[in-house]
């Protein structure tokens, strides 16, 4: 049984990131540093959990980071003021909009109102998009970037693949969709009107669980020769678990272990998508002084 740790690439994506900030700062000897603004309603555990362990990668990495937090009462307009706010300032580089938003807080509207180029965990559709339209200058949410990181670190071929992925839903299982077929693999999407999800799982030759269902995934189901990435996140008996019942997983199969897997990764690329804000930001305006002399 060989598991894809999900720390090696993370640190790895720091190291990488770590490197383009300080050559930036050396390069324009500049002092700033990036900036991540985190918007969040109420306190979810969840939501609490995520911002920790952000800050926590953003310091390793040596990003700021601004937490906005909100009354969970908070209304749609107040949001969208704050939301504004972060977007209009120029010492804020991206945004991470805590998502579900609470239900008296419209989200198909307010996902247009984050500005597309501080956008690191591509909330606007207009995103969405460029991923569709293979343009690199948008972003991708984190979880499904991690997905790709980990395959390529750990030197697994994409092209010419048969992909299945387990879920449907826009922050994960559509973009990973769109990324794994911008590197030409054979994507096929199973949701919950799947017929038979156990022949699909079986044909895969990468297999992305991404359902939110504890275990449902039967080990038996899996071919040895298959690379399983587990994104779920479940509770199980006061256990944290995957969407892979791994008791009866072949010992040859490669996977992903819940904890310490996706989860690990998906802050380190939210890190590299707010340096990859900061650096544009950084070469374009110093490139606009060096253009006036
Ligand atoms: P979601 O509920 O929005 O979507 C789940 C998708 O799975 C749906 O498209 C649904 O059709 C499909 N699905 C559900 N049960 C199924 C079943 N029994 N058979 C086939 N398809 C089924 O969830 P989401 O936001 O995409 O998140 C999915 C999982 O990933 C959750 O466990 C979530 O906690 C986890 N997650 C992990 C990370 C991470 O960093 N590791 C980040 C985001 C989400």
């Amino acid at each position: 049984m060989t598991l894809l740790k999900g720390k090696p690439v993370a640190d790895a994506i720091t190291e990488e990131n770590i490197a383009v900030i300080e050559s930036i700062r050396k390069k324009y000897n500049i002092k700033r540093r990036p900036t991540l603004a985190i918007l969040r309603v109420g306190s979810d555990e969840n939501d609490l959990a995520y911002e920790r362990g952000a800050k926590s990668r953003m310091e390793k990495t040596g990003i700021e980071v601004e937490v906005v937090a909100l009354d969970a009462e908070v209304g749609e307009e107040e949001y969208l003021k704050k939301l504004r706010g972060l977007n209009s300032r120029d010492d804020v580089d991206g945004i991470l909009c805590f998502r579900p938003l609470p239900k008296h807080i419209d989200e198909d509207k307010v996902q247009y109102e984050i500005s597309e180029s501080k956008d690191v965990d591509a909330f606007n559709p207009v995103n969405l998009i460029k991923l569709i339209d293979k343009d690199e200058s948008g972003f991708v949410p984190c979880t499904p970037k991690a997905v790709m990181e980990i395959l390529k670190y750990y030197g697994i071929k994409v092209e010419g693949k048969r992909v299945v992925i387990i879920g449907r839903s826009n922050v994960v299982g559509k973009p990973l969709a769109f990324l794994m077929l911008n590197k030409n693999a054979t994507v096929t999407i199973c949701h919950t009107r799947t017929a038979d999800l156990e022949r699909e799982v079986k044909n895969a030759e990468i297999l992305v669980a991404a359902a939110g269902s504890a275990e449902f995934v039967k080990g038996e189901w899996i071919g040895k020769e298959t690379v399983v990435l587990d994104v779920g996140i479940n509770f199980k008996d006061g256990k944290l678990v995957g969407d892979i019942d791994t008791s009866n997983i072949d010992e040859d199969v490669k996977f992903t272990p819940v904890p310490g897997g996706v989860g690990a990764v998906t802050t380190s690329v939210l890190a590299k998508s707010v340096v990859k804000v900061w650096k544009k930001k950084m070469d374009e305006s110093f490139d606009e002084v060096s253009d006036d002399f």
